[in-house]
């Protein structure tokens, strides 16, 4: 019995992907490289912009074949296309698919595979409404055997759904309101994960940085309950790095950056979105914070956490977006000098305020004209950033090889990727590579003997 599970987003759905998988291999399934060699095929998808959507319609087209060919097998369509509500209409739509199952909750799916002969093992599997509500799950399932022996770094959802509306987003309609999970639980998968081998852990949230103010465990707590949670995470022996993302420009408060710099294991690398450099475009973002504010916010990163790498999220076309605005949105990126930018043309999404009420004027091509002066001027000054390195030695937790130019690669503790050719085996090593080459995307360097 084989599965195939393919993931398309953010890496919420990586971390949903593992998990399912995990269940399936206790369940004797064993992975299949190709859908139409499998038994049961899943495919995790992410609605946040129309094109990783329209991917996975088209996947979903071509595995009608073999489903008209194999009825038996098991097609499970999971993730954000699915939501919390839209079960019923892409049944209508899909009829081929014999399963649906929410972000982060693969309970119909054990239901399903119970019902065909899994009775007792499947069952097991089968989580209670609150559990489903805050994925959880027992914690000897986190990763699938499978990838026990060479899985560095992994993901651990801790905030689930979101509740910020911004305007243009979809999230909140499919993975539902925010709620973070209890950090008894997250500590408990954690421990496992390392126990498996994994050596880094990023901690997953929408906003991650709000993590605990809905718990009553943290209602009279003055640190921020993030802090918290890193430090009892931090104490795990054998745990090298831990990151976290997506962080919201409003909720990092001083304790929280103090933190990233006290922590040996917290990585110096911040995820935090600014999505537009004009404060008009940001207020119908409904982001809640000015440009200066987030200026103020980087001069803050920069101070209390030494040798800080931040990335941020734009999105260029937005409703009304003029060409003034948009070159708002440049000045401050080249001003800034951010060490890395994921730019997005805006994607008009169902349900949303801007969807309802704006008006998505703007042609795809001068979207994407925007796009690419944003990148193109995120790529010169990657450029520039990395050449700093040349010449340095950097600390690389290996996360893999590259078979075919035999080269392994990892990361920086500050998310560059680097490369570097060795004898002997480096996966989940951290490595001491000496720079001798860089570009905007990536370093090249040799494990460093001095
Ligand atoms: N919750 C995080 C936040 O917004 O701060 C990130 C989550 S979202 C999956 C990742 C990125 O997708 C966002 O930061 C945003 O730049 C982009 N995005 C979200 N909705 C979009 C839309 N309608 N069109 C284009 N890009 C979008």
């Amino acid at each position: 019995m084989r599965y195939h599970i393919w993931t398309i987003g953010c890496q919420m759905n990586v971390a949903d992907s593992q998990r399912v998988a995990a269940g399936l291999e206790r369940l004797g399934y064993t992975p299949a490289a190709r859908a139409e060699d499998a038994d049961v095929m899943i495919l995790n998808t992410c609605v946040v912009r129309q094109q990783p959507e329209d991917k996975a319609v088209g996947r979903l087209n071509q595995l009608k074949r073999v489903k008209d060919r194999y009825p038996d097998r098991v097609l499970a369509l999971m993730g954000c296309m699915v939501g919390l509500k839209e079960a019923a209409a892409l049944q209508a739509r899909f009829p081929w698919v014999d399963v649906f199952l929410p972000p982060s909750d693969p309970t119909e799916l054990w239901a399903l595979l119970a019902e065909r002969g899994h009775l007792d093992e499947a069952q097991t599997l089968i989580a209670d409404a609150e559990a489903r509500r805050l994925a959880l799950s027992r914690v000897d399932t986190i990763l699938p055997p499978s990838e026990q022996a060479h899985v560095v770094s992994a993901h651990l959802p801790i905030v689930l759904g979101c509740s910020h509306a911004c305007t243009y987003c979809v999230i909140p309609y499919r993975r539902g309101a925010e709620r973070s999970r209890p950090p008894d639980a997250i500590l408990a998968e954690a421990r496992q994960m390392v126990a498996q081998g994994v050596k880094e852990i990023t901690l997953l949230g929408q906003i991650v940085d709000r993590y605990g103010y809905d718990l009553p465990e943290f209602a009279d707590a003055v640190e921020t309950p993030l802090v918290t949670l890193l430090r009892r995470i931090h104490e795990i022996d054998g745990l090298q790095r831990l990151r976290f993302l997506t962080s919201h420009p409003n909720w990092m408060r001083d304790d929280l950056l103090r933190a990233v710099a006290e922590l040996p294991k917290v990585c110096e690398h911040i995820e935090v979105p600014i999505q537009a450099g004009d404060d008009e475009v940001l207020a119908q973002m409904r982001r809640g914070y000015t440009v200066d504010d987030y200026r103020r916010l980087v001069a803050r990163l920069r101070e209390l956490i030494p040798g800080v790498s931040i990335a941020t999220d734009i999105i260029v076309g937005f409703p009304g977006e003029t060409a003034e605005q948009f070159q708002h949105t440049y000045d401050l990126l080249a001003e800034l000098r951010l060490d890395k930018a994921h730019i997005a043309r805006y994607s008009s999404r169902p349900l949303t305020v801007a969807t309802r009420t704006m008006t998505d004027a703007l042609a795809r091509a001068e979207k994407e004209r925007r796009r690419q002066a944003l990148d193109d001027l995120q790529s010169r000054i990657l450029e520039e950033l990395n050449a700093r390195y040349l010449g340095q030695t950097v600390e690389v937790l290996v996360e893999g090889k590259n078979e075919a130019k035999d080269r392994w690669f990892g990361r920086t503790r500050t998310d560059r990727l680097v490369f570097f050719p060795a004898d002997g085996d480096w996966l989940g090593r951290l490595a001491q590579v000496y720079v001798t080459w860089t570009g905007p995307w990536s370093l090249i360097g040799e494990v460093s003997t001095r």
